[in-house]
Formats: structure tokens, sequence, C-alpha cells
């Protein structure tokens, strides 16, 4: 695997494999990796001829300062399990490189209609952060593939609304999430759980798991309700269980006026924030 810490180093050796037909899958992320991601990164294998994945902490999509300076950054151990996945390129840059002095930060897309629900409304400037830093990423590396997981449901809606309003020719694929054995989410914050509640941490998967059971027998409130009430009972603090709809990310009140839906959650077990979700409703084919 190639490490690449500059812009102008990583375009000049993508622009010659481009050259040559060469196309490109891209995973970014925040890093402290774990086999989630490392599900990605061999999805984006699968697809394309050269994998590149990045990690850089993005300081405009933290909303609390504290929270950047916490993110954890295990570099050594992410450079080893990306070596065990066969990364082809590694882009770690330092923040000047992607916010260089006198580079105009700025929002690229509206994406207000998606922001005024979940997580946009808990995490104000979030999802602005987001599509400014993969916009930025996606220019650096003009990958063929864009990789990102499910498990950040609202995100990557967002992002393929971005790529759709800017016309770009990368194509967004989504990988499912993958889960601990007991159907826990795989994520950096899990390592944070007190041990003490870990065995309960589970809820929330069991919960969207009964949002599925419950949606032919019924309505949307009173699943909502449900499933809130399991998740509150095992002690956890719930921000929103919400039925989305699945393109567009608005509340549902009926079932048959969306063609898919989601059922997402974030709640707070002690004080670890976690996020999670699963497809209630698939589109239907055609
Ligand atoms: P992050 O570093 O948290 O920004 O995550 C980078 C990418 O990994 C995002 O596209 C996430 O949706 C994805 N991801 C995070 N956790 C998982 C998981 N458990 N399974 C699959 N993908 C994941």
């Amino acid at each position: 695997m190639q490490v690449f810490t500059t812009v102008d180093q990583l375009s000049f050796h993508l622009e010659k494999k481009r050259k040559k037909g060469r196309s490109t899958a891209f995973v970014p992320t925040l890093g402290a990796l774990h086999h989630g991601h490392l599900t990605l990164m061999t999805y984006a294998r699968s697809l394309a001829d050269i994998v590149v994945a990045s990690i850089f902490v993005n300081p405009t999509q933290f909303n609390d300062p504290k929270d950047l300076e916490k993110y954890p950054r295990p570099w050594g151990h992410d450079i080893h399990l990306l070596c065990t996945t066969m990364v082809d390129i590694l882009f770690l840059p330092p923040e000047h490189e992607i916010y260089p002095a006198g580079y105009k930060i700025e929002v690229p897309v509206n994406i207000s209609r998606f922001t005024n629900v979940m997580e946009g409304l808990k995490r104000p400037g979030h999802f602005e952060g987001v599509v400014t830093v993969v916009k930025r990423l996606l220019d650096i590396v003009q990958p063929d593939y864009l990789i990102m997981g499910q498990k950040d449901y609202q995100q990557q809606v967002i992002i393929g609304s971005m790529i759709r309003q800017l016309k770009r020719q990368t194509q967004l694929s989504i990988h499912p999430t993958l889960r601990d054995q007991d159907g826990l989410a795989l994520s950096s914050r899990n390592a944070r759980i007190d041990p003490a509640l870990r065995p309960v941490a589970n809820t929330l998967f069991m919960a969207l798991k009964k949002a599925v059971e419950l949606q032919p027998i019924c309505s949307p409130s009173e699943v909502e309700k449900i499933c809130s009430g399991i998740i509150r009972d095992q002690g956890f603090h719930i921000e929103y269980f919400t039925l989305a709809d699945g393109l567009t990310l608005q509340p549902v009140s009926d079932w048959n006026q969306h063609d898919t839906i989601v059922a997402c959650v974030a709640a707070w077990l002690g004080d670890v924030r976690l996020i999670d979700n699963v497809i209630v409703k698939p589109p239907t084919a055609f």
C-alpha cells in the first residue's frame, strides 16, 4: 500500500493510472477503522482496479470542538488494518492539504431539504461539513466509484443528492452495515460503551427488527411508539426513532405513500451516542 499525504503527489499518481485506463474506487473515512470499514474496502476491491482509502478527521463536520479534539487517531493501527485488505493507496492528508490557506470553504450544494430531520437537527452544520469535504476529496481523487456505508443512512442520501446536483460521473455504491454477532452495528464508538451496558447495546437493532415485523399490522406511529418503548426500557435515552421515506428522509405517516421506508434511530447508552437503521420497506423493483 502506498501512503500519500499531499494532494499534488496523489493527483499526479492517479492521473498516470487514469491515462492507462485504470478504474478507481474510493472509500473516505475518519479513521479509527474497524471491520465495518474494511468490508467497504473489500467491496471497493471487487468494483475497480485501484482502491483508494482516505483518513481525514474533517474539522468542518464537527459541531462540538471537544468531539473533534477527542476523536481517536490510531493511524499506525489503521495502516496495519488497511494493509490486510489489499487497499492500494491511503490518502492521509494534514488539514492544510484539504483546506489550504486562502481556500474558500463553501458548501457546494443545497442540502437543506435533507437536514431538517434526524442527524441534521441533532448535529447542526454536520452534513454541510460532510458535503464540503466529500466534494473536495472527489475533486482530488476523481473516482469511478464512491463507497459508503448504509450505517450512515442520512449521509449516503445527502451525498447521492450532491453527486446528482453536481452531475458527477462518480457512481455511489452503498454497502450494508456490518454487525457484531449480537446485532450491534460496528462503530468506532462501541469501544467506549461501558462493559456493564454492552449486553443491552444490541437493543437498537432488536427494536429496528421489531419495526420490520410490525409493519404489516401496525400504523407507522404505533411502530414508532412500541419500538421507542423497547429501547427506553433497556435504559437508553432516545433522541429519535423515526420511520422515514428512504429517498426524501421525511417522516412517514402512511406505509402506502412511500416507495421505500427506513427506520432510523439515535440513542444514548450511558455517555455513548449510537445510531442505526434498517430498511422497513425495500424499494419496489421495476
Ligand atoms: P466514518 O469513518 O465513521 O466516517 O465511516 C466511514 C464509512 O464507513 C462511512 O461510509 C460509514 O457509513 C461506513 N461504516 C461505518 N460503520 C460501518 C459498519 N458497521 N458497516 C459498514 N460500513 C460502515
